[in-house]
């Protein structure tokens, strides 16, 4: 019998198998596809976030802040490339500043150091190419690969004796008195405990262990578009708007990517399936489960306009190029190429409410993390101990 389980083998599986492994726990990770990371861990922005934005006190200031620099060693212990290249936060209305003000409260209260409030000529000498009434210029936020960050904690788990097991998906977990059974699509595995990361799943491997799960995940996907070479001259790091408070996502932004190419995104829209990412055919069961969900229809009445805006958006180069502008006035239409996409795992209530801090609920035999959304790359390290945490108290 192993003493953990652990479900999917994205980042925060991974992180928190290593924070178990660390002490002297014997872990296996079962995974449903052949690789480890292939979806959010593979398909995000690469940002290590610096902790500006999330309410002082959540789950997500303390684990962003500390799972940043966590990652940062990490990430030089083991040869992989960072680059803390800072951010700037561009208001470009006036109904923005006091949403400016906040953020940098808000940062100074989660420990940021060296935030610095620009004008438009502090601005320029940041980013030449954008404009501004105002910014705010974060010196630690920066860029690494968490694909690559996946795989090396991967291999580390490896050689510290851990088992995982790709290309069998979790279909059951059954908690007896003093051990869980986990049924997978090759066998059953037993453990002392089990930890649900099943990121984009997670609300139904949940179910698949009795519990009853607060939260249910509505997939969200977010669409990038990559500057023609000819144009990446106008990012110089990430430049991102000031985003709107009544959602959990940043806003359309510019990210100079580890490899140094440049991205524009993503977009926010309701994904057709829980893997439904740009280019893929809708999953009907998923999008059924999703209108099955009264929060998602109280979240429609709600923000049906803005959705709808982002659909349009997320189909138009021109209409995406103008939001892009509004930043970096000289990107062009024909400067866009599509890209890559994503889906986020959001957690949204039955009263319609997207949750916005990280959810973690303990059951029996199990610890399931139930939204672990944006700056969860960043903060898995810290994340995963967090998680071993409770894990370790129980068994
Ligand atoms: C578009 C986008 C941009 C983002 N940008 C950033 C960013 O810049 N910085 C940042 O810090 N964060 C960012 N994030 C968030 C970040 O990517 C996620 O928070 C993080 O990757 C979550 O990791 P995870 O391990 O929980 O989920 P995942 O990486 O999705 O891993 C879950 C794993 O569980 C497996 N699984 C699911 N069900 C089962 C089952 N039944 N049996 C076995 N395995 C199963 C899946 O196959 C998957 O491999 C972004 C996310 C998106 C989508």
């Amino acid at each position: 019998m192993r003493d953990v389980v652990v479900v999917g083998a994205g980042i925060v599986g991974l992180a928190t198998a290593k924070a178990l492994q660390d002490r002297d726990l014997a872990v296996t990770v079962v995974e449903k596809e052949p690789e480890v990371g292939t979806h959010q861990t593979g398909h995000n922005s690469g940002v290590l976030h610096s902790g500006l934005y999330y309410r002082p006190g959540s789950l997500k200031a303390r684990l962003c802040v500390d799972g940043r620099r966590r990652m940062i060693e990490f990430c030089t212990d083991h040869d992989i490339p960072v680059d803390v290249s800072g951010k700037v936060v561009v208001a470009i209305r006036d109904s923005e500043l006091p949403l400016l003000d906040e953020l940098e409260r808000r940062g100074r209260e989660n420990g940021l150091a060296g935030l610095r409030r620009l004008d438009q000529s502090g601005l320029a000498e940041v980013e030449p190419h954008a404009v501004g009434l105002a910014a705010l210029h974060v010196p630690e936020a920066g860029v690494v690969d968490f694909s690559l960050v996946a795989r090396r904690l991967a291999a580390v788990l490896q050689a510290g004796g851990a088992e995982i097991l790709t290309g069998r998906a979790v279909v059951r977990i059954r908690p007896g008195p003093g051990d869980v059974r986990v049924d997978t699509t090759a066998g059953p595995v037993t453990a002392r405990a089990v930890v649900n990361c099943a990121g984009l799943h997670a609300d139904r491997v949940a179910r698949s262990a009795g519990v009853d799960p607060p939260v249910r995940i509505v997939p969200f996907r977010g669409d990038y578009y990559r500057l023609e070479p000819g144009a990446d001259h106008l990012v110089r790091a990430l430049i991102y708007p000031v985003p709107d408070p009544r959602f959990p996502f940043l806003g359309v932004h510019f990210t100079r990517r580890i490899d140094g190419t440049v991205e524009v995104g993503p977009n926010a829209v309701l994904a057709f399936g829980r893997e439904h990412y740009r280019g893929t055919a809708p999953h009907l069961g998923d999008v059924a489960d999703v209108f099955r969900y009264p929060g998602f229809w109280r979240i429609v009445r709600r923000y049906w306009r803005t959705g709808a805006a982002e659909m349009w958006r997320s189909a138009s180069r021109h209409t995406y190029a103008a939001a892009a502008r509004s930043l970096v006035p000289a990107v062009r239409a024909r400067d866009l190429q599509r890209a890559g996409s994503g889906v986020r795992a959001q957690a949204v209530t039955p009263d319609g409410s997207l949750v916005d801090d990280f959810v973690v609920v303990e059951t029996d035999g199990a610890v399931h993390v139930l939204n672990a959304p944006s700056p969860a790359a960043t903060a898995s390290l810290a994340i995963g101990d967090h998680v071993a945490d409770l894990v370790t108290r129980r068994i």
